[in-house]
């Protein structure tokens, strides 16, 4: 297979170092949204980064703009390079956001059951996406045609994000001292984090920012209740929590280090994302519903007065093709229908 670029001519490399710059004031430092809400009759608070304010509308902004960096700065991504990659969505719109700003041919390889919203960003980039369908490998068929085409073609830069540590990197430098201090600002400190796990590069992050600054706080990773990966080491079943629980547990998480697993139904995250967007105004993503739901669980854990932290990870656009736009139905067992939201503060520093 051979790629046309003659549509993209190859940026010099002082040009593509000032576009660095000009990106990296467009990424990370999103506000810090701490939403009050009686949950069961306790009074809580949950406290959110507000991730779908990065340039292209997720938290996969910081990822993929760290790797494009570091992989700039030891040059393994040349000018003109093509960058390739697997994802379930919302890197590839990173990744051919930041090809199309650096002058980088960009080719995805995504399951052919995410958003259609999904699939026409990517290409409003200019980006050349392959849909890989369930019958050809889905996910980890997306992840072996990456490898392959990376052989195949000369010049190419497979950014491998199951796999790559500058993904845990962008958030150990980023997302997590950002958090600790936006809460300090609240005369705050972490007592937990939780987060649903793609790549785990979030939940990873974190933990090791933790780490680094002596935060004692637990780091739960979440998943689907439909489709228990992280909790049986396999794929279980089909989920709607689309951008978390990849059908593998990726090289980069490393459960041994983390609190246990919470999992959230993906009806309830559909429910809970949908009263975000028409009780407060905060139309998230339905991996956000799952999270503020697994902060809820997290919480019940730590004692209801607890400094309990997750992320928005993306907006509710991309969504309006699916299920977060229909009436979705309350099953037993539900946590959102007893989610009562009061009001949200905004800290940014
Ligand atoms: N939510 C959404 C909407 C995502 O796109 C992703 C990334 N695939 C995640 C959550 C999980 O983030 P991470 O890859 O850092 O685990």
């Amino acid at each position: 297979m051979t790629l046309d670029r003659s549509q993209s001519p190859v940026m010099p490399a002082d040009a593509r170092s000032r576009r660095l710059g000009g990106l990296a004031a467009l990424i990370g430092n999103t506000p810090l949204v701490t939403v009050r809400l009686r949950y069961r009759g306790r009074e809580c608070r949950v406290h959110a980064k507000a991730e779908y304010l990065n340039l292209t509308g997720s938290i996969k902004d910081r990822m993929a703009f760290h790797i494009c960096r570091t992989a700039i700065e030891q040059g393994v991504l040349a000018p003109g390079d093509t960058i390739v990659e697997a994802t379930s969505g919302n890197t590839g719109i990173a990744f051919a956001a930041f090809g199309a700003a650096l002058g980088h041919p960009v080719v995805i390889f995504m399951p052919d059951w995410m958003s259609e919203e999904r699939k026409a960003v990517i290409r409003s980039f200019g980006a050349d996406i392959r849909l890989v369908s369930r019958e050809a490998g889905g996910f980890l068929g997306s992840i072996a045609n990456a490898e392959s085409l990376g052989q195949e073609l000369g010049r190419v830069f497979l950014p491998r994000q199951f796999d790559n540590q500058a993904n845990v990197e962008a958030h150990a430098t980023t997302t997590g001292p950002e958090l600790i201090a936006q809460l300090s600002s609240q005369g705050l400190t972490p007592d937990a984090f939780v987060a649903g796990v793609g790549t785990g590069g979030t939940v990873m992050g974190v933990a090791e920012a933790f780490s680094r600054g002596h935060v004692d706080a637990r780091v739960h990773p979440l998943e689907p209740a439909e489709s228990p990966t992280l909790s049986t080491g396999h794929k279980v079943g089909r989920h709607r929590i689309q951008g978390v629980s990849d059908e593998f547990i990726p090289g980069i998480l490393r459960l041994d280090r983390l609190a246990p697993v919470i999992q959230v139904h993906d009806g309830d995250a559909i429910l809970m994302a949908q009263k975000l967007a028409r009780e407060l105004g905060l139309g998230v993503g339905i991996s956000s519903g799952a999270n503020l739901l697994g902060a809820l669980q997290v919480l019940d854990r730590e004692g209801w007065d607890a400094t309990v932290a997750t992320v928005f990870c993306d907006d509710n656009k991309k969504y309006l093709s699916t299920d977060l736009s229909r009436a979705e139905p309350v099953h037993p067992g539900f946590m959102s229908p007893d989610v009562e939201l009061l009001d949200f503060e905004t800290t940014v520093l």
